[in-house]
């Protein structure tokens, strides 16, 4: 049997799985489940593998006007990317643009940079400027 405040602590997992209540009775940020990251908005967009903070919806952008894009690769697969400014990603693979699907970009692999998981690409282009495309199904929002 737990005792009334570590059942009321859980059940406040439960409501407010961000945050944790502690023992000085004062809201933390919860910092067990991934690793340290700065506090972000709640428009924050996380990774649906690990819950990790990827971007937020303040860093959107478009590209030939649109924010949400419907890519296939010659795999014949489909993804439904949505471009941001950054991302807390690490790049794999060398820069290429064989098969690009934003004419004078080059793209690398995008990988969330805590587990690893593969969540989209990054794409640098001719004039230096660089974005990620990131398939929508592997963010989340909390
Ligand atoms: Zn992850």
């Amino acid at each position: 049997m737990l005792r009334w405040s570590a059942r009321l602590a859980r059940l406040q997992q439960l409501l407010f799985p961000v945050y944790r209540f502690d023992r000085e009775s004062k809201w933390q940020p919860e910092t067990t489940t991934v690793k340290k990251q700065r506090q972000q908005p709640e428009s924050a967009l996380r990774c649906a593998f690990c819950n990790y903070i990827i971007t937020s919806k303040n860093r959107a952008i478009s590209v030939d006007g649109k924010h949400v894009h419907i890519c296939t690769n010659p795999m014949g697969v489909t993804f439904e990317i949505a471009l941001y400014q950054q991302a807390d990603c690490v790049e794999h693979g060398i820069a290429t643009t064989e098969h690009t699907w934003f004419s004078d970009c080059a793209w690398q692999l995008a990988l969330c940079s805590n587990c690893k998981s593969h969540l989209g690409w990054r794409f640098t282009c001719a004039d230096s400027d660089s974005f990620y495309g990131l398939i929508r199904a592997h963010l989340v929002e909390l």
